[in-house]
């Protein structure tokens, strides 16, 4: 009898999404050195990190840790933000970014963004912070988060942040590698703390994992502390009772970043440059594939900035002509296409909302941004066919 031929089916077309990572072999080859060797966590790779960390950004100090929220965490902690005091954040980012005032019992006010820039409104941040000044609030900080990739506009940020005596927080989660004015964020130039996410979807990644930069010394050192539990070995100190002391000065956290993520960060952060122009060409691929499209709009990046292109956030009128934003959703991801927004306003949140009523009319652009994007594939590893692909098939869904 005749055995039946298998007919092996055509390997499906990999799934597309907003992000992926890119791991080489160089990557798996410096994790497998390091957990063939003494120190999982707590050993040399730590420093190596972040020595590289500070030579690539420019940094005087880099502290790494578990994750960047954990990162958000630590510097909310380490600037000692308490219960009554404000913080200046952007409607449109991460949840993450208002979190960490929460975490520490201040209060997130969200701030209206650039309908260029897509970053916080440097104008809106003004009347925001005078108006809580006035009212007797303290503002501690104004948070910029560099959304996509594009830097935020920070001499005005900074100009504001200096006359009101609030500390700047760059959450660069997005942004590794863009420039604002010439400078790179994280260098010291445009923050007073720039934060890092090394989640797969980033730039970099140690698979979870977050950095801290900053040129103050004291706040680097707090943060240190802060990241294992807040405790200090210092054989020089009068009380000191032996090797095995240590003495907890803070209420800090176990947020330390193990020593193969450090590998993996120190073999990725080697490749950032090749990543970066990768992420450029796929970037002027589309805006020059969508440059004459009915129903997209590329992203626009000002003449003093260079993106770093986290994500490709497209524009489109849903609903107007064309397919509305679920039905469009739909069927991209049924031609293997999965589409992301980046994001929903944090204060539209059901847990903000209950806590922080807020008046739209203080958020048109946020809330009209909301209702037109969607982020496309963006990632180094994507092949011109991919390209090809992600164009046609949001086309043809459009028009559909
Ligand atoms: C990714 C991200 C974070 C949090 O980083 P995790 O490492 O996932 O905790 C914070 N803010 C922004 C803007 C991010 O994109």
């Amino acid at each position: 009898m005749e055995a039946k031929t298998q007919v092996a089916p055509a390997p499906p077309r990999r799934l597309l999404t907003y992000g992926h990572q890119s791991i080489d072999e160089d990557d798996i080859r410096t994790v497998a050195e390091i957990l063939r060797g003494d120190w999982l966590t707590q050993g040399p790779a730590i420093e190596l990190f972040e020595a590289a960390l500070r030579q690539y950004f420019g940094a005087q100090h880099a502290v790494v840790c578990a994750n960047g929220t954990a990162a958000l965490h630590l510097v909310a902690s380490a600037l000692d933000w308490k219960p009554g005091d404000v913080v200046i954040v952007p409607a449109i980012t991460f949840l993450a970014s208002s979190n960490c005032c929460l975490y520490v019992g201040a209060e997130p006010v969200f701030v209206d963004i650039d309908p260029d820039t897509l970053t916080i409104d440097p104008a809106r941040v003004e009347e925001k912070v005078a108006r809580l000044t006035a009212q007797g609030r303290r503002v501690r900080a104004i948070m910029g988060v560099d959304l996509a990739g594009h830097p935020c506009d920070w001499p005005a940020l900074q100009s504001i942040a200096k006359r009101y005596g609030a500390t700047l927080v760059d959450d660069a989660c997005h942004a590794i590698g863009a420039l604002c004015h010439g400078s790179k964020l994280g260098s010291g130039v445009h923050a007073d703390v720039t934060v890092l996410s090394f989640h797969p979807v980033k730039h970099v990644t140690t698979g979870e994992g977050g950095a801290l930069l900053t040129d103050d010394g004291e706040l680097a050192q707090r943060l240190r502390r802060l990241r294992s539990h807040g405790t200090v070995r210092n054989p020089d100190a009068p009380d000191w009772e032996g090797p095995w002391y240590s003495d907890m000065v803070d209420l800090g956290y176990n947020y330390r970043l193990t020593d193969f993520q450090c590998g993996l960060g120190i073999s990725q952060l080697r490749k950032v440059e090749h990543f970066l122009a990768r992420r450029r060409e796929i970037a002027n691929f589309y805006d020059q594939a969508f440059a004459g499209s009915k129903w997209f709009r590329t992203p626009t990046t000002m003449p003093w900035a260079r993106h770093a292109y986290h994500l490709y956030v497209l524009r489109a009128q849903f609903g107007r002509g064309m397919p509305d934003r679920r039905a469009f959703f739909a069927a991209c991801l049924s031609r293997g296409i999965q589409l992301q927004v980046h994001y929903r306003p944090v204060m539209l949140n059901s847990y903000y909302r209950t806590r922080f009523p807020y008046d739209p009319a203080e958020f048109t652009t946020s809330l009209a941004y909301y209702s037109e994007t969607l982020s496309i594939p963006m990632y180094p590893s994507l092949e011109r066919a991919d390209l090809e692909y992600v164009v046609e098939t949001l086309e043809e869904c459009a028009a559909d």
